[in-house]
């Protein structure tokens, strides 16, 4: 098509290039573009533009494979010739050019082959304009995955962003790799992750919210005023979907309530009203940002940070006692020490020796059980929490859950010479109606700690973050890649038949 479009011939005049016509081109060290290929029309009728089979194995639309040699250091040479009608068109005006300005060698940087690099010679022609009106003179060849000045190919740019967008590798690693810069491969990754990550969210019926340390905070004097202002914060305000597989829906700079309702303002009010169950640690400044964002949405509080406080009680009230009894801190020997590993157990994973040193250390005197007044509370307080569904397999009536919260504030009321125990029952209190809540609707915030841990990962892999737009990419991407795969590959499960019998060795 192009070759009889050119009708003529173009003459090499480089040493290196007239090896390159040599090998493919012609036997006179001159490109015949009028000969013709024999396979040309099935090929294109099935829909296939390259001429043999060097150029469908490179498969680099608009170029043909001329020779290709195994270098030194695992490098392979590919040199190659435009075959692309479309290049010959004039990019100004259209008009279709049969004359040759110059050739020019370029060398694109393009994917590994079978790991080795590629070193592609692409031979390019540098054509007249035939029109005599069209502003442009000259003009270069172009394919599709190389633009005119374009020194990577489409094709590894892609590569690069889709590692480190799929695979979770860091942009230096895929820049490594592919041979190019760390802004080359960053810019790939920002092609790839935006589209992505711009796709508004979907409908989420549970929503937790999170707080995540990213790094140091930075502060930059303002000219004007000379107050510090501050660049990067140590917190970002992540959002999460707690009932789909959304992952990590979005995250915010900041952590208090104005930083998390700035986040919730943006959503579309009827993704708002879908919201029914949001779910927070203990934590007073995000429950103010949904009531104002969400006043219509249940508000749970992680039942896992309930019973964190409520351990943290006990300990407190046993290293009080043993400092109390011995006037120092506690060491290995003492009974209290012995059994701090099983207060911190729940009651029904313990053995019945374990649960048997516990009450034999506790009983002797009167510091003993002041810290087992305080492990009482915490298993009455666990009574409670452990009503919730997933434990007994029906939903509880909130009268029963409030009945046993009772009887733990009862409990505390009665020990009220326990300080730290005075303390947890005040806290769990004021967080009454959402740890209830939690309970009857069984919604944790465990699926936002877990996308925490990946946010921690990737800050890792990339020795911490300089720029929090670029950690927020990432970690958004890193926390949605399950949700992509699993929608990818939503095809239902083979099922294999089994016969439940062993196999007979005889
Ligand atoms: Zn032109």
């Amino acid at each position: 098509m192009l070759l009889s479009v050119m009708g003529g011939r173009v003459r090499f005049v480089r040493s290196s290039w007239l090896r390159a016509c040599r090998r493919g081109l012609g036997a006179r060290g001159s490109y015949d573009l009028g000969s013709s290929h024999g396979h040309q029309d099935h090929q294109e009728a099935a829909g296939i533009v390259f001429e043999d089979t060097a150029s469908a194995l490179f498969g680099m639309e608009g170029l043909r494979v001329t020779d290709v040699q195994a270098g030194p250091g695992g490098v392979l040479e590919v040199w190659a010739v435009t075959d692309y009608p479309a290049a010959a068109a004039c990019p100004e005006c259209g008009t279709v050019s049969g004359r040759v300005h110059e050739t020019v060698l370029a060398r694109p940087r393009d994917v590994r082959r079978a790991g080795d690099v590629v070193d592609l010679r692409w031979v390019k022609v540098r054509r007249k304009c035939g029109n005599g009106e069209c502003p442009r003179k000259t003009f270069t060849e172009r394919i599709p995955q190389l633009p005119p000045r374009c020194r990577i190919t489409a094709r590894l740019r892609e590569q690069a962003g889709a590692e480190v967008a799929g695979r979770g590798i860091t942009p230096a690693e895929a820049a490594r790799h592919a041979g190019v810069s760390w802004p080359v491969a960053h810019d790939a990754f920002t092609a790839a992750a935006d589209p992505l990550l711009e796709q508004p969210a979907a409908v989420v019926a549970h929503l937790g919210i999170d707080e995540h340390r990213r790094g140091r905070a930075r502060f930059a004097a303002d000219p004007q005023t000379g107050e510090y202002i501050v660049l990067a914060d140590r917190w970002h305000t992540c959002f999460f979907d707690l009932s789909g597989q959304q992952g990590l829906l979005g995250q915010v700079q900041g952590r208090t309530a104005d930083d998390a309702a700035y986040w919730l303002a943006g959503a579309t009010p009827a993704w708002r009203d879908a919201v029914q169950v949001v779910c927070i640690d203990l934590c007073s400044i995000y429950a103010a940002a949904v009531r104002r964002m969400l006043p219509h949405a249940t508000l749970t509080a992680d039942l896992f940070h309930v019973v964190q406080l409520a351990v943290k009680a006990t300990g407190d009230v046993r290293r009080r006692v043993v400092r109390a009894r011995y006037g120092r801190r506690g060491r290995a020997g003492d009974p209290e020490y012995g059994i701090k590993g099983l207060l911190v157990r729940n009651l029904e994973h313990l053995s019945p020796d374990q649960f048997a040193k516990i009450i034999d250390t506790l009983d002797r005197d009167r510091y003993g059980q002041e810290i087992a007044a305080a492990w009482i509370a915490k298993e009455k307080l666990r009574d409670a929490l452990n009503l919730r569904a997933r434990v007994t397999g029906s939903t509880p009536g909130e009268r029963d859950v409030r009945g046993r919260l009772f009887s733990f504030y009862d409990w505390c009321a009665q020990h009220d010479d326990i300080p730290e125990l005075l303390t947890l029952a005040r806290t769990i209190s004021r967080w009454e109606d959402q740890i209830v809540a939690a309970v009857i609707t069984g919604v944790t915030n465990a699926t936002s700690e877990s996308l925490n841990r990946l946010a921690k990962l990737e800050a890792r892999q990339a020795y911490g973050f300089r720029n929090p737009l670029n950690q927020r990419r990432r970690v958004r991407i890193a926390c949605t890649r399950g949700y992509r795969r699993r929608s990818r590959s939503a095809t239902p499960k083979r099922t294999h038949p089994v016969t439940g019998r062993k196999p007979d060795p005889g």
